[in-house]
């Protein structure tokens, strides 16, 4: 074992240079790392905000140029952005780049996050009007053409970025349609009972929903003229928004002999990759949105999160495990919370909601669309939602941190409360939707991509 002073020491090379590779660089200074930092970065920008591009970029009360992230501290690392990785020799211990140079380390970070899932025409989705959303040059282009005032929008995907884009498009006063093949919105990460409310949200600031069908074809001669869905109908649309999910960065580690694949970079609790035979690894780490770790809370399952407060808490455990000999270091067991703001509501969450067989409405009620949706797996709290009533949102993380008995008792947060009968959470399989969920419980092995409800004991 090395002693902790040279763990201190020594090259820390980090792909990706986005929310979670900044941090990871801020916090291994914090942890007195005084060797070299190297933080590479395929965008031209510097580390910047994705969530405010689904949301104030789009209004256009922001610039899409002006979400750059602060930094806590000068990570005093050489930045290489502009410049992909390509691949990883895991003995010579080097990151290939794009531009032919290679890079050695003694430690490395994996946080190369994920890219918006395309549209899977390559034709259709070269069409002059069709837009993915996961950039900041993405947000521009699309930004800009909202503000010209199409005549409508279709969004295909129902998730939280497509349910976003929807609802800043209503807010611009454009006519929006959206698509989606699961029954509701955001079904894929609330379930059933939310995502009903979803849907009269969308359909009281007047989006087009379409739910329970697909696009089958982007129709135009160069530029967008509209879709064609499976139910046989056409929509005319001169913009189009893929909103289909995320596909995690992982192609350039494929012959690294890393377990990195479509599901992410499988990791222990304390952010060290596993090899593709499940040996734990000690100088590869992973952290963002392309990790995928297990957590003792969700039954040791491996969770593959999209969650800004994720990329950033898990930056830090990996940062500090990078520099620190085995006995000190710690394992990842922030519960995860997400955030979202939409049709005029902010919607938080906390837990997993998708690791769930049943959900309460325990305080507020569905019809004011202001409450707390509890969430509870086989008798235990595992997850809450709240709609414009994140105050209580720390409560309930208390119950879930704890493994509380589900569902909560009456008044559980404020006395008040009378908690709801609990109905089915009905979470669907990932594969029934348009968009893909925010958070993927990847199940034990690596090729299984679930969602399990199972009913009650
Ligand atoms: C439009 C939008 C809205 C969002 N809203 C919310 C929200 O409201 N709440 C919330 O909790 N989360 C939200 N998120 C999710 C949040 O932004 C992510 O969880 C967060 O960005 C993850 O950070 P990351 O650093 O792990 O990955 P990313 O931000 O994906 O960064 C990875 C970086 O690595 C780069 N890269 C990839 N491959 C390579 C390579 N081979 N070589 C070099 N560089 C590479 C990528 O280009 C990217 O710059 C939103 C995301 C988007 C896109």
């Amino acid at each position: 074992m090395p002693a902790s002073r040279d763990l201190r020491e020594g090259r820390v090379v980090i792909v990706g240079a986005s929310l979670a590779g900044l941090r990871a660089a801020e916090a291994l200074r914090e942890e007195g790392f005084t060797g070299s930092v190297t933080v590479v970065g395929d965008e031209p920008h510097p580390p910047y905000d994705r969530p405010p591009l689904s949301k104030q970029v789009l209004l256009g009360r922001v610039a899409a140029n002006a979400t750059g992230l602060p930094m806590r501290r000068d990570p005093d690392a050489q930045w290489r952005l502009g410049v992909r990785a390509i691949g990883l020799d895991a003995v010579k211990k080097r990151v290939m780049l794009a531009d032919g140079e290679s890079l050695p380390y003694d430690r490395l970070l994996i946080a190369t996050g994920t890219r918006a899932r395309p549209w899977p025409n390559p034709a259709e989705a070269a069409l002059d009007g069709v837009f993915t959303l996961r950039t900041s040059d993405d947000a521009e282009r699309l930004a800009g053409r909202l503000a010209a005032g199409p005549r409508r929008v279709l969004v295909i995907g129902a998730g939280f970025t497509g349910s976003e884009i929807a609802s800043a498009c209503r807010e611009l006063g454009l006519e929006v349609t959206v698509a989606e093949r699961g029954p509701v919105p955001l079904v894929g990460a609330l379930g059933r009972t939310l995502g009903v409310l979803a849907a009269g949200l969308q359909h009281a600031h007047g989006v087009d929903l379409r739910c329970g069908v697909t696009v089958t074809a982007l129709r135009g001669n160069g530029r967008l003229t509209g879709a064609e869905l499976s139910d046989g109908t056409r929509i005319d649309a001169d913009v189009c928004v893929v909103a289909l999910g995320a596909v995690r960065n992982t192609e350039w580690l494929g012959t690294s002999g890393l377990a990195a694949g479509t599901r992410g970079v499988a990791c222990d609790a304390g952010c060290r990759v596993f090899d593709m035979y499940g040996i734990v690894t000690d100088d590869v780490f992973v952290t963002g949105d392309v990790a995928r770790f297990p957590h003792p809370l969700f039954e040791y399952q491996m969770l593959a999160l999209e969650h800004w407060g994720n990329a950033v808490a898990q930056a830090e455990v990996a940062a500090h495990n990078m520099v620190s000999p085995g006995p000190l270091r710690r394992p990842h067991l922030a519960v995860p919370v997400f955030w979202s703001s939409q049709f005029g509501l902010n919607i938080k969450s906390v837990g997993v909601p998708t690791f769930s067989d049943e959900v309460a409405i325990v305080q507020g009620s569905l019809a004011e669309r202001r409450l707390v949706a509890v969430y509870g797996y086989r008798g235990r709290v595992t997850a809450a939602v709240t709609i414009d009533m994140a105050k209580w949102l720390e409560h309930y993380q208390r119950l879930i941190e704890t493994a509380a008995p589900f569902p909560p008792g009456p008044g559980a947060a404020d006395g008040s409360a009378v908690a709801g009968f609990p109905v089915p959470s009905d979470v669907p399989d990932p594969a029934r939707l348009s968009h893909g969920p925010t958070v993927a419980l990847t199940g034990y092995l690596p090729d299984r991509r679930l969602v399990l409800v199972r009913p009650a004991d």
